[in-house]
């Protein structure tokens, strides 16, 4: 079998052991990389911290001095540039080619050669956008703001991995929604608020695993139903009572509900992994996939494994961001859109094929350890050669790095810009700051811009209902109830949530989203038995938790 276990090595980072197998074995010999010598959750980590895609800092372009946002703070040593500059023919990255030193590491030159070569302001696909500046990992956008790795949306605010949506506010992981508020890996929802792993359900809140249910509050494992609360089916006129009862617009009765809901839902089985429509595939929130394995958030692979928040791709290991045609991947990350053969590669977007060690290229091939190239060929360390002497190039510097064991490890952490707690490594992998500096990893600290405002006010001293607020509030700044961080209230989000009858947020936007990231369940695959039928199964869900957890099989038999 292909999933037999070829050998053990030892993580040369945190010690433990990880197991190659004969698949695995077949796939590094296909592409001629040596075996790996960090475990897959060190490589994941990694690869995560090359995307920081909702951490927006201001700044100005270093070569038109207009003002622009950024992922990229004010202290990097590389010069930012708008994305419609970078992209446009003001400045030439061969200009920054160098020869490379066969006395030094191959590491330690790409790290100089990063630091010189201008970098992308903001993750965008110019041109598609629309009234949506505050943006990043976006494409075809209209009247956004506050969104990052999203596509197709319309009128959304404060939401991350969002796709052919409108109107959402504080949403992460939906699909064809409209209307949401609080929404968690929904698809085809309207007005929906406070609900996860839900679909096609309309005019409901706090709902978990439901799909086409109608004026339903607080049910969990219902499949088209309507006047539910709890489960329990109701007439309209007492659905209508209760719902009144639950002062669903106020700070308070939220918070109320929140707890009951969450309470009733730990009494409900619970689905093992949020997968669809797989063939002989393993991981979570994975759809339409075959042959992959350890896979997460993902859709439409095929003969992948240790993928995460990749769409469309074949044959590729170790990638993660974000897919878009993409095939044969090794250890890439932020890097998609038609790309193919990518191997140690960041942030290298639309059209590049057989790349290695290369970062922020767009539309090259047969480039190595190259910064910033847009539409190259045959280039080393930026600089320029024939067919010939870019192989033979090529060959001699891979001799190198084997010999002094940097070919086949993905770029070191100190390579990376970003601090580890603004990318999105924090989803997966929460550090704290000591844990991650012993990782070699960078660390943020927040430093919110003080907000020109008329007033400050605590959260606490909000008026209770969206009613008492006054159109003023556009010009105040609220003290985050948790973090007494500064936020701000824009002028859609507002009438959002005065159509919806919803009462002000008291939590900074970043607070609001790690509640998100919390309520999804992790990247770790634990294998459980069954407590119906003793059959063996795999969950996110650890023996530690409180969740009732039933196989597959046994879930939907109780559900339908
Ligand atoms: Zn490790
Ligand atoms: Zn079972």
């Amino acid at each position: 079998m292909l999933h037999n276990v070829h050998m053990q090595q030892s993580c040369t980072q945190c010690g433990s052991t990880f197991e190659i197998t004969e698949n695995d074995l077949a796939f590094y010999k296909q592409i001629g990389v040596p075996l790996p010598t960090v475990c897959p959750d060190d490589r994941f980590m990694r690869r995560l911290n090359e995307r920081n895609a909702r951490k927006l800092y201001k700044r100005t372009c270093d070569l038109t001095g207009q003002e622009i946002i950024s992922p990229y703070n004010r202290n990097h040593s590389f010069p930012v540039y708008a994305a419609e500059v970078w992209w446009s023919d003001q400045w030439d990255e061969i200009s920054y080619g160098r020869d490379y030193d066969f006395t030094r590491p191959f590491f330690e030159q790409f790290g100089e050669l990063l630091n010189v070569v201008p970098h992308q302001g903001t993750f965008v696909c110019t041109g598609t956008m629309q009234n949506s500046d505050f943006t990043n990992c976006a494409g075809y956008c209209k009247n956004c703001y506050m969104i990052a790795e999203a596509d197709h949306d319309e009128d959304c605010y404060h939401s991350n991995r969002i796709f052919h949506n409108s109107t959402l506010v504080d949403c992460s992981n939906c699909y064809e929604c409209e209307l949401c508020y609080e929404a968690i890996n929904c698809i085809g929802c309207f007005n929906v608020m406070f609900s996860e792993y839900s679909q096609t359900c309309t005019d409901s809140a706090f709902l978990k695993n439901c799909i086409g249910c109608k004026y339903c509050i607080g049910c969990m494992n219902q499949r088209q139903k309507e006047y539910m609360i709890f489960n329990k089916q109701l007439t309209k006129e007492e659905f209508e009572k209760q719902r009144e009862e639950l002062n669903l617009n106020t700070i308070d009765g939220l918070r109320e509900m929140r707890q009951r809901a969450d309470d009733f839902f730990l009494t409900e089985p619970q689905r093992p992994l949020q997968n669809e429509h797989n063939e002989n595939s393993t991981g979570n929130h994975l759809y339409d996939s075959k042959n992959s394995f350890e896979c997460y958030d993902c859709k439409d692979l095929e003969d992948c494994k240790w993928c995460a928040k990749v769409f469309s791709a074949k044959s590729s290991v170790d990638y993660t961001s974000w897919g878009d045609s993409a095939e044969l991947m090794y250890q890439c990350a932020a890097c998609g859109d038609h790309a193919y053969d990518l191997k140690f590669c960041t942030t290298c977007v639309t059209n590049n094929s057989n790349l290695e060690y290369c970062g922020h290229c767009t539309g090259s091939k047969d480039c190595f350890g190259c910064v910033g190239l847009r539409k190259k060929q045959n280039c080393i360390f930026n600089k320029q050669y024939s067919k010939e002497e870019y192989e033979s190039l090529k060959k001699k510097i891979i001799e190198q790095m084997t010999e002094n064991g940097e070919y086949g490890q993905f770029f070191p952490p100190e390579l990376c810009p970003y601090g580890y707690n603004d990318t999105i490594a924090m989803e997966y992998f929460p550090l704290s700051k000591e844990e991650a500096q012993s990782k070699g990893y960078k660390w943020s600290e927040e430093v919110d811009d003080i907000p020109a405002v008329d007033k400050t006010i605590p959260s606490a001293k909000l008026p209770e209902s969206i009613e008492e607020i006054p159109d003023d509030i556009l010009n105040w700044a609220i003290l985050c109830e948790e973090t007494a961080r500064p936020f701000r209230i824009v002028k859609q989000e507002l009438a959002f949530y005065r159509q919806q009858n919803l009462p002000i947020p008291h939590h900074h936007p970043d607070i609001r989203h790690n509640r998100r990231q919390k309520r999804r369940s992790g990247v770790h695959l634990y294998k459980r038995i069954c407590p119906n039928d003793g059959k063996e199964f795999l969950s996110t869900f650890g023996p530690e938790r409180s969740e009732i957890v039933w196989c597959e099989e046994c879930y939907l038999k109780e559900i339908y």
